[in-house]
């Protein structure tokens, strides 16, 4: 990885660890485009591409583990739910997006990694209107993932609430995973600023929706609680799964309206997310969570996430 400070970065952001790095180096991976594979290198689309003009596109971030694709099918469902309802025809079935992927990193000689499915709108002209774009342009990456330093899931997480809110559902609805996601990087600078890796979204009535790239469960006296969907969380993958695993714990999980207040109040507290799977946290806004150390249910649904990754998702090499 590459270190060097941007040269003209604020130094009060480099301070408290908002430090941007160089352009990373090419690691030699090949890039699906529209069923090609390209060099990175090669692997371009147009600077009239509306995904890069407007963030109209939809994506999704998958993880492959012991030479499986995760929960790959719920991945795609889920993109073929956002881009629905951004009115954008994906050019591709769900068999075959599902068949890309997967040849995707056979190509890349992947089994554990990170994969990054994207569809643009496609190339228009400067205007808005999507109908003037055609080909929608299906990217697929498949590379290796920046994770968390284990130290931060052995100790837990600090996080704060940020002042950006979270998309009201008549704007861009939070639902749809879209490639516009200011909404969420202008909350993660909030957050970094502070000082912080990860912050709280609330939405616009005040309740607790999700973070800027995990959803968030809390425990209170043996119940498990996370935001509802309507509060504007992501149908989260992860969530879906630690839901399942929680309940196999013989807990149920509920699905309230949220405040900073019970989360103030939490037993236990973890965030989960296909990139940074289930992290405990253990202090909110400066007030210590439990114990202020991971919590033994945050603990045993760490490690079930960790045994069905092993045994569970698509296999990637062919049969
Ligand atoms: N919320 C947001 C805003 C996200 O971007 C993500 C994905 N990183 C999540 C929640 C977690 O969703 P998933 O478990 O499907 O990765």
């Amino acid at each position: 990885m590459d270190t060097r400070r941007a040269r003209g970065f604020p130094s009060v952001l480099a301070k408290r660890g908002w430090v941007p790095v160089g352009f990373p180096p090419l690691l030699g991976m090949k890039v699906y485009i529209n069923g090609k594979f390209y060099s990175e290198q090669n692997a371009k689309v147009s600077v009239f591409d509306h995904g890069l003009l407007y963030g109209d596109g939809v994506f999704e971030g998958i993880r492959a583990y012991y030479g499986r694709v995760f929960k790959l099918k719920e991945h795609i469902d889920r993109l073929f739910h956002s881009a629905k309802a951004i009115m954008l025809k994906l050019p591709m079935t769900h068999a075959k997006l599902m068949e890309a992927t997967l040849e995707t990193c056979r190509r890349n000689k992947l089994t554990d990694g990170y994969i990054r499915l994207v569809v643009t709108r496609g190339r228009g002209t400067l205007g808005l209107n999507p109908n003037r774009c055609s080909n929608p342009q299906v990217i697929i990456i498949a590379g290796k993932i920046q994770l968390y330093p284990p130290s931060l899931y052995r100790k837990g997480m600090e996080i704060v609430t940020v002042a950006t809110t979270r998309n009201h559902h008549n704007a861009v609805n939070p639902a749809i995973k879209s490639l516009n996601y200011l909404n969420n990087i202008l909350a993660k600078i909030e957050a970094n600023t502070a000082g912080y890796e990860e912050a709280i979204m609330l939405n616009a009535e005040g309740y607790v929706a999700e973070c800027t790239g995990d959803n968030i469960f809390m425990l209170k006296d043996g119940q498990m609680f996370t935001p509802p969907l309507s509060s504007g969380a992501l149908h989260g993958i992860t969530r879906g799964t630690a839901i399942d695993l929680v309940a196999e714990l013989g807990l149920p999980t509920s699905e309230p309206n949220m405040t900073r207040y019970d989360l103030y109040s939490a037993d236990e507290c973890f965030l989960t997310g296909t990139g940074a799977e289930i992290v405990p946290v253990v202090k909110i806004d400066q007030r210590v969570i439990g114990n202020g150390k991971p919590g033994p249910v945050t603990k045993k649904v760490v490690k079930a996430y960790h045994e069905l990754t092993k045994v569970s998702g698509e296999r990637i090499a062919k049969r």
